[in-house]
């Protein structure tokens, strides 16, 4: 159980005001250039101790704003606050201390774990880069991240490719939680591990979560996993958020067509069962050199109308603190019937 769901008031932490994330590949004498609208105006807030499940499909946009929220990218456009401070336009070296606080845990540990060094170095290269500890304390500090998450003081001698894939994510969340951060971005963390080990490793981060008062945003395709461990979600569609709210709300009462066919795919527990609710969207997502006019979401909606096709919905709350960025979001009236 995350701060927040014990009702505890926690104080916000980061908070992000229309980022947008655009790419231009500059053109040749035979080839145009364009621009990639990776992330079109996102704003929202993460409390500390709060988990932010941040869904949709591959390619919406979700881990390139991971990148930017934590600026590894520089942002086209759009303001972050991390604890009231404006950090957007910091240098590279006023970023290097704040780095401490803000980290990520990437899909792959492969990729991100250096092979050729052992997993005590690993470990323990945060505190070189920031001249933490002297080399004694460090060793013992690596010993104990390593217990902290489930792994014998012993793996520091070995190699990433002695472990098996969950156990290289544990040493990817020791390394992230070494300098005792406030924020952990998770860009799809879990995606690539068995359930079990997903379960596991789910249960590590919220165990640390709750020791550290961490904040988390989850950035994750898969809405399943979101939904056990999010306070609140929010859902992308092409470099925009489209729904954010409570993560019950949002999964019981799904206000977005979009959110409404990310759910229907869920798959069903019981193998003896069909899910015969399953909404199949119609074609694939949009190019984001090109977003469609409008909605974005207009050419695969099955409600969409004519003003959906030429009106931009805001994100808006219209019940308590669940926004929506629909022109007829569902509730339990009927839709408009579909022109497409
Ligand atoms: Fe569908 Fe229109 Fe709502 Fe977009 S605004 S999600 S097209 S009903």
């Amino acid at each position: 159980m995350s701060s927040l769901e014990r009702g505890e008031l926690m104080p916000e932490l980061l908070r992000i005001e229309n980022i947008k994330q655009h790419f231009y590949s500059g053109g040749g004498i035979f080839r145009k250039g364009y621009t990639i609208h990776a992330v079109d105006g996102v704003s929202f807030s993460v409390k500390q101790g709060e988990t932010l499940g941040l869904v949709g499909e591959s390619g919406c946009g979700k881990s390139t704003l991971g990148r930017s929220i934590l600026k590894l990218f520089e942002p086209t456009a759009g303001k972050i606050f991390f604890e009231g401070r404006d950090i957007t336009h910091l240098s590279v070296k006023e970023m290097r201390s704040l780095r401490q606080e803000m980290q990520i845990i990437f899909q792959d540990p492969t990729e991100s774990l250096n092979s050729r060094h052992t997993v005590g170095m690993i470990i323990e290269e945060p505190f070189i880069i920031h001249g933490i500890g002297k080399p004694v304390e460090r060793k013992l500090w690596v010993k104990e991240l390593l217990i902290k998450v489930g792994l014998p003081e012993s793996a520091a001698e070995r190699y990433p490719h002695e472990f098996s894939g969950g156990q290289r994510q544990r040493i990817g969340i020791a390394r992230a939680v070494a300098l005792k951060p406030k924020l952990i971005i998770c860009d799809e963390s879990v995606s690539a591990l068995d359930v079990s080990v997903q379960a596991q490793i789910l249960n590590l981060l919220l165990e640390l979560q709750q020791e550290m008062k961490l904040a988390l945003i989850f950035i994750a395709h898969d809405l399943s996993v979101v939904k056990h461990i999010s306070d609140r979600v929010a859902v992308m569609y092409l470099g925009k958020i489209v729904e954010l709210g409570n993560a019950l709300e949002v999964y019981n009462s799904p206000r977005h067509p979009y959110t409404q066919a990310l759910l229907s795919a869920i798959p069903i527990a019981d193998p003896r069962k069909r899910n015969t609710n399953r909404i199949m969207l119609k074609g694939e997502l949009p190019s984001p050199i090109n977003p469609p006019k409008g909605c974005h979401f207009h050419t695969r909606c099955p409600y969409a109308t004519d003003k959906c096709k030429e009106d931009k919905p805001l994100l808006v709350a219209k019940v308590g603190d669940h926004a929506d960025a629909c022109h007829y979001p569902l509730t339990n009236q009927s839709k408009p019937n579909s022109v497409n």
